[in-house]
């Protein structure tokens, strides 16, 4: 990758040498639990975004799982269905659970019994609102915004600590015209670049593509790149070279309006973009960035952050 980084960091810290102190192993990769001093971080950036907010958005939080067949309907099951994770349980009767559990004691495999639930696990914070904001009707004239937050998970292992299967998303979403949104997701792009200078951190900004699976996807990819449906906020986290999406900026276009019959105020098929925040990552960007001991951080860093 050939991108100019604004503000070089001084010193970078090796996320290796510093990731016993915030994040610890469970067993599984990319699942850790999360120490005092990091979730420090993760609460200040929390306020900071907080203070971000525009006036007249509305808060909602979401829980980590979500209806199953809102997933389904909104095309993420199509495009992304190697990264979801579906929630399944025992269930039938006392009998059939016991032998399950018989199972599992005699050595024997437990889980043939389980069986899918109507819930997935939320891979993006924005994807319950759709449904919801429908539900309501008409979008006013002026749009509408959001600020949501959730627990994702996205089925992609890695012992990459930047790459976690559970991470913490937040989001603003602006609901409209295809004007507002871009005037949103400008908006959103230069305050991004005042939001990564507070934090002493080094970023660029660039074109960007999802993962879309199978071999149609390599041209879905491509065409959202030509289309600029997507820009990254990246941040030197591991190196230059591999820098880390810490930040995206996505344009729906008409595809969760079309979805869910979401109108604006004159009628047409409403349009939607958000603005996403990978909280774990940008907390691991700054500790990467200013080290472990936060009473050495920059005191402008500090004092965004009140750590
Ligand atoms: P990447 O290109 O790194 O896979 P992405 O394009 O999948 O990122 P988005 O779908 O735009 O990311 O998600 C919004 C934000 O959530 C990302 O900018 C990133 O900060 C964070 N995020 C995404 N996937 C992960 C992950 N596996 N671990 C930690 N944070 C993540
Ligand atoms: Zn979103
Ligand atoms: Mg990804």
């Amino acid at each position: 990758m050939n991108l100019a980084f604004k503000q070089p960091p001084k010193a970078t810290h090796s996320l290796d040498s510093i990731a016993d102190a915030l994040l610890l192993p469970s067993g599984i990769d990319g699942v850790y639990a999360r120490t005092a001093v990091f979730e420090q971080v993760v609460n200040g950036l929390t306020d900071l975004i907080s203070e971000y907010r525009e006036p007249n958005t509305e808060v909602l939080r979401f829980p980590p799982v979500m209806s199953r067949r809102q997933v389904e309907k909104s095309g993420y099951l199509k495009s992304f269905p190697h990264f979801l994770g579906c929630v399944s349980c025992l269930s039938g009767e006392e009998h059939e659970i016991r032998a399950a559990l018989d199972d599992h004691e005699s050595g024997q495999d437990w889980t043939p019994a389980l069986a899918p639930a109507d819930l997935v696990l939320s891979p993006a914070a924005c994807y319950p609102l759709y449904p919801l904001a429908a539900s309501r009707g008409q979008i006013p004239e002026q749009g509408l915004l959001f600020d949501v937050a959730c627990d994702c998970f996205r089925r992609e292992p890695s012992k990459m600590l930047d790459r976690l299967q559970s991470f913490r998303m937040r989001e603003y979403v602006c609901i409209g015209t295809p004007g507002q949104i871009d005037v949103f997701r400008r908006r959103w792009m230069k305050l991004a670049e005042g939001f990564a200078a507070r934090l002493g951190l080094s970023w660029g900004i660039d074109h960007a593509s999802d993962p879309f699976f199978g071999r149609g996807g390599k041209m879905m990819a491509a065409s959202q790149v030509e289309q600029a449906l997507k820009f990254e906020l990246l941040i030197p986290v591991r190196s230059a070279e591999q820098p880390t999406a810490c930040m995206s900026f996505n344009y729906h276009r008409d595809h969760f309006g079309t979805t869910w019959n979401i109108r604006t105020a004159n009628g047409e098929v409403a349009h939607t973009g958000c603005v996403a925040f990978g909280i774990d990552r940008l907390a691991l960007a700054l500790f990467a960035t200013h080290g472990l001991e936060l009473l050495r951080w920059p005191a402008g860093v500090r004092k965004a952050l009140t750590v």
